[in-house]
């Protein structure tokens, strides 16, 4: 049997402190998982079970990369997120297994056409546009739990052009990463390869082109894009 074109390369992540390289299967999200950016974004802080989209394995691209400012919106939104990367496969796994199946973690943004995500959300039509476009999911090198321990807290902030954008502390996630895990994995068999944007803290805006884009998770390497 013959490929009828060469086969896409699989999109990859490097990992920190060594030659390997992580292979990217899956990109999920989650959407609104810190209360004050539920706020910004309208919504109600209420307990409201997580949802999730999803970005095409082949939108990350890695740090250091310039990302070319996209086609067709005038509102091209950042949202750093820490990113948790699946080692092991599973379905249906319970909060309290749900850390055995974490590889490590990096930084990443969610970038968002928000002006095609509002009209969207008005129509009640999906995401895709607004959230799965080209290089839309930048991410750093990977952390390996091995190396760095869980995450449970520390510093997330962005920084656009030097000047502090978006804030907050991991530990203020509505929806834990176990709990993430073991709710996502209810909807779908995870594989080693998936990685799981977390959410974002408030103050998520505008960026443009020129502009150098700095993500900071505590314990894990920078993000930095130059958006051009
Ligand atoms: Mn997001």
């Amino acid at each position: 049997m013959n490929y009828v074109f060469p086969i896409h390369k699989i999109p990859i992540l490097s990992v920190a402190g060594t030659e390997n390289v992580f292979p990217v299967h899956r990109i999920y999200c989650v959407g609104q998982n810190y209360s004050k950016h539920m706020h910004e974004m309208g919504s109600n802080p209420k307990r409201d079970a997580p949802f999730f989209f999803s970005k095409p394995a082949d939108a990350v691209i890695h740090s250091e990369s310039k990302i070319s400012y996209p086609t067709k919106t005038k509102n091209l939104h950042h949202e750093v997120e820490l990113v948790v990367a699946i080692g092991e496969k599973g379905k249906k796994i319970s909060k309290s297994e749900a850390l055995k199946h974490v590889f490590g973690y990096t930084v990443g943004l969610d970038l968002t056409r928000r002006d095609l995500q509002q009209e969207a959300k008005k129509k009640g039509r999906p995401w895709t546009i607004a959230k799965g476009f080209d290089h839309s999911a930048p991410c750093s090198v990977l952390h390996k739990v091995d190396d760095i321990g869980f995450i449970e807290k520390g510093c997330i902030t962005l920084k656009v052009n030097g000047e502090i954008r978006q804030r907050g502390d991991v530990s203020e996630m509505i929806w834990s990463v176990p709990e993430i895990i073991s709710i996502l994995s209810g909807f779908f068999e995870l594989f080693p390869g998936d990685l799981i944007f977390t959410g974002t803290p408030s103050g998520v805006g505008p960026i443009n082109k020129g502009d150098k884009l700095v993500g900071v998770v505590e314990k894990l390497t920078n993000l930095e894009i130059h958006i051009v």
